[in-house]
């Protein structure tokens, strides 16, 4: 067995082999880059290499860095995780070269299933259904076009080296197919070094359905059943999920089968995943081969009590695999829900900043947590906006979901948008209930987005309940401190009106005496009375209480004169006033935005790539403006609607923050 691992990673995945390497007696190396001086993985190795600046190609994708790294150490294997040089095969036969094992597969099928062109062209010839297309680099955009029309739109283009979601484009016409090849050419070149492209027919409402295989060295391939991915945003995976509630046990034999076929064709030797797409008809088709560990992996770990990190680096040692396939059986089922720094309510861009507070869930046999972050940390734009994943495990699919509402329902991060709210609502969404799922799920049911705060008749009691408790215990503890309630002298008034949404709802206060969780008010709003008790302390990020005898959970934030709530997937702001100043506040004149209409400003943190227009020029509505890059994907602005442009305020390489201005029109 090996002595030392090397870590070729960062962050969560970092952190979870750590875990595994240290469960069997292997000491750990890792790797940080500037940015990850502090980071989380750092820490949990037990010997830390410093590899250079923060972009990734000048510290976590430089091969020599890793190889002298090796050296230095004396490690006798890497863990490339994923991402990063997992899926680079000149990565896995540097090592070879060098007596190092890699834990992954053999550099050979790494390559081949690194390209999705001869992966696709293996998969036919290992007898896998694959998607009706044209595996061939295609030369240009004129070549595409008359390719496409061969296919039949829409049709799907894909970045031969492509991978994570990147370079992908959907075209339903001509002019679309167009845009398509030259976004996708390019992406694919800054993201991979490789500009081939080509097309498949794109399959409609489709799900995303995996097969887990395991080989080893000796010719043995196995497989651990699926999992579904359908949830996605941008192409990549939001919630996964195991097993899928889609396949009946024909298909899934019928799927695992074809995937160890083709492991097998191919000489797989460690675990990877056959991704598929299906269609509503239950046929499959193939999509890729990814060599290396999934970061959905987590869900199969609990529902075949495996772990999958142990065996990787056990045949990567050249042990026999002891699993036969007359042996596995699932049991149970497990979701997973990726935490995610965007903005949902912004086409889910990313977003940077620091993890100001940070509180995780709590963990236990059926909750899982895996995060490379910590409170105080930063978030940012030089790698993967994931903050943590979130796995649980029940007896049934229903029991799996509710205690991922339950974790969730306490996971509490400020200071970044993240997608908390969000993944909350999914787990409520009756269509996600009822296992009605397909990759176009979060764009049909979100269209415009996701805002929170849509309010159910009995969360708005609780919601006025435990903001008129905060707002008091805010009040007593400035008594506390100052001997006083400012505006108030010693002795608070019974009237109060709780402001949410530009509506007041007003409601008389009773404080009931009592210690710790049994102190709290008795409320009526309305003619009925909400007994509210709680511990919460101000500055408690999670205020848990009873109202009316049933326990409820909610993360709370002050904000300005306020409080934001978050429950259940609502994000709720609510301020609370006397009866008086409800009045004033009433009559308050209402502050406008200021008009932005006459400026393009950045969605998100990134990268001025070019910029079409100069100043005098006239747009049309559509008309490309500017190309912002930003976590490897480039986003076309265009004009919201005729105009002029008058001024430039940013150039080509600036670097710009979200809403920054880049133009503006007379
Ligand atoms: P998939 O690759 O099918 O999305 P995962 O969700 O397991 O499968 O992807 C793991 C993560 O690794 C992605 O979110 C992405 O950030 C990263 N990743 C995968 N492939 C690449 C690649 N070729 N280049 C850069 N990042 C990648
Ligand atoms: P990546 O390497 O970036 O993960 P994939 O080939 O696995 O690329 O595709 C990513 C996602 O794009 C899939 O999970 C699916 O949602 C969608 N997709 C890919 N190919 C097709 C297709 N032919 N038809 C419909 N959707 C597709
Ligand atoms: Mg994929």
């Amino acid at each position: 067995m090996f002595k030392k691992i090397l870590i070729a990673n960062r962050g969560e995945i970092a952190c979870r082999i750590a875990r595994t390497a240290r469960k069997m007696g292997i000491k750990t190396v890792a790797v940080y880059s500037d940015a990850d001086k502090y980071g989380r993985h750092v820490k949990a190795c037990d010997e830390a290499i410093y590899i250079g600046p923060s972009p990734a190609a000048e510290s976590y994708l430089v091969m020599e860095k890793l190889l002298s790294a090796c050296r230095q150490t004396g490690a006798d294997a890497v863990h490339p995780g994923y991402g990063f040089l997992s899926e680079r095969t000149q990565f896995a036969q540097a090592l070879a070269d060098e007596g190092i094992a890699f834990i992954g597969p053999n550099a050979p099928v790494v390559k081949l299933m690194g390209d999705k062109i001869l992966a696709n062209r293996a998969a036919k010839e290992a007898g896998v259904p694959t998607v009706p297309g044209h595996w061939d680099q295609i030369p240009s955009a004129e070549d595409c076009v008359a390719i496409a029309q061969g296919i039949g739109f829409p049709i799907m283009m894909k970045a031969a080296a492509g991978g994570g979601g990147k370079g992908i484009r959907i075209a339903r016409d001509e002019a679309e197919l167009k845009d398509a090849f030259r976004l996708a050419t390019s992406e694919a070149r800054s993201a991979f070094g490789d500009d081939r492209v080509f097309i498949e027919k794109f399959i409609e409402q489709p799900r995303h359905i995996e097969i887990q295989v395991l080989g080893d060295k000796h010719g043995n391939v196995i497989h651990l059943d699926e999992r579904e991915c359908s949830i996605q945003r941008r192409h990549q995976k939001v919630i996964e999920e195991a097993p899928s509630p889609f396949l009946d046990g024909a298909t899934r034999r019928e799927m695992g089968m074809r995937a160890v076929g083709l492991a097998k064709a191919c000489g797989y030797d460690s675990a990877g995943t056959v991704e598929f797409i299906v269609d509503q008809r239950r046929n499959f088709f193939f999509l890729e081969m990814n060599t290396r560990l999934q970061v959905e992996h987590s869900v199969t770990e609990f529902t075949h009590n495996i772990d999958l990190v142990e065996w990787m680096i056990r045949i990567a040692a050249g042990e026999e695999l002891t699993i036969r396939q007359e042996d596995v059986q699932p049991h149970g089922w497990s979701v997973e829900a990726r935490v995610y720094a965007e903005d949902p309510n912004r086409k889910f861009m990313p977003s940077t900043g620091r993890l100001v507070r940070y509180r995780e869930p709590v963990e236990s046999e059926d909750v899982r947590i895996d995060s490379g972050v910590y409170e105080g940390g930063e978030i940012s734009m030089f790698y993967d906006p994931m903050i943590s994943k979130v796995t649980t495990w029940g007896r049934d699919r229903d029991s799996a979901i509710a205690l991922m509402r339950r974790a969730l329902d306490e996971f509490y991060i400020n200071g970044v948008h993240h997608n908390i709210a969000f993944l909350t609502a999914l787990m409520a969404n009756p269509r996600f209930l009822q296992g009605r799922l397909s990759t176009a799920f979060i764009a049909e049911e979100y269209p415009d987005g996701f805002a929170p705060a849509l309010l159910e008749p009995q969360d708005l009691d609780s919601i006025v309940a435990v903001s008129v408790l905060m707002h008091l215990r805010y009040l007593h503890r400035a008594k506390d401190v100052s001997g006083q309630m400012p505006g108030y002298g010693r002795k608070l008034p019974p009237g109060w009106v709780a402001m949410i949404a530009k509506k007041y709802y007003p409601v008389l206060v009773e404080e009931h005496a009592g210690r710790g969780s049994e102190e709290g008010f008795d409320i009526v709003r309305d003619g009925h009375t909400l007994s509210i008790r709680s511990d919460w302390v101000v500055g408690e990020p999670v205020l848990r209480c009873t109202i009316n005898g049933q326990p409820h959970s909610f993360k709370v934030e002050r904000v300005g004169i306020g409080y934001r709530l978050y429950h259940l997937g609502a994000e709720v702001d609510v301020i609370v006033y006397t009866k008086e100043v409800a009045e004033l506040a009433k009559m308050m004149p209402e502050r406008k935005p200021p008009d932005m209409s006459k400026y393009l400003v950045s969605p998100m943190p990134g990268l001025l790539q070019s910029l079409a227009v100069e100043p005098g020029e006239r747009v049309d509505s559509g008309d490309e403006l500017a190309i912002v890059q930003a976590m490897k994907m480039e986003n076309i602005l265009r004009a919201a609607q005729a105009g002029k442009v008058c001024k430039l305020h940013a150039k080509a390489g600036d670097t710009l923050s979200v809403g920054q201005i880049i133009l503006e029109f007379e």
